[in-house]
């Protein structure tokens, strides 16, 4: 084996245990092996310090601003009003169909049947179909 080949498979090896080491999962020894090399090697010193400048900005991206939990909150305390007026909204129109459906059932004389007055009688249906709709999500 050539001196280049078993420089490479050393540093390969310690560039792993680096890597465990960053993790915190070496061992002692390992973590000897990794100071042995290190001085001797500065393609590996490099390697490590690439991979601490990955390690901390991908620390940096994964953490949560301060803050961020009571905004999430908050948006999610909105949204919730926001359905709840939507249906109170839509009830409150079906009640009015209704009316309307009624009113010209009684205008129309008291012989006259929901039936006969298609129109008002299929948007109340319609109304309450879709009140009922968003009541049961
Ligand atoms: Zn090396």
């Amino acid at each position: 084996m050539s001196e280049n080949t078993e420089k490479d498979l050393r540093c390969e090896r310690v560039r792993l245990l680096l890597s465990r080491a960053a993790d915190a999962v070496a061992t002692a020894e390992q973590r000897a092996e990794i100071d042995a090399h290190l001085p001797e090697c500065a393609d590996c010193r490099a390697a490590r310090a690439a991979d601490e400048a990955v390690r901390a900005r991908l620390a940096e991206l994964a953490s949560v601003p301060p803050g961020f939990g009571e905004q999430v909150l908050a948006a999610a305390r909105h949204q919730a009003a926001v359905a709840r007026s939507q249906n109170r909204f839509l009830m409150a129109a079906a009640v009015a169909a209704v009316l309307v459906a009624a009113v010209t059932v009684l205008w129309r004389g008291g012989g006259t049947s929901l039936d006969s007055a298609p129109t008002s009688h299929e948007a109340t249906r319609a109304l309450i179909a879709s009140n009922l709709a968003e009541r049961g999500r």
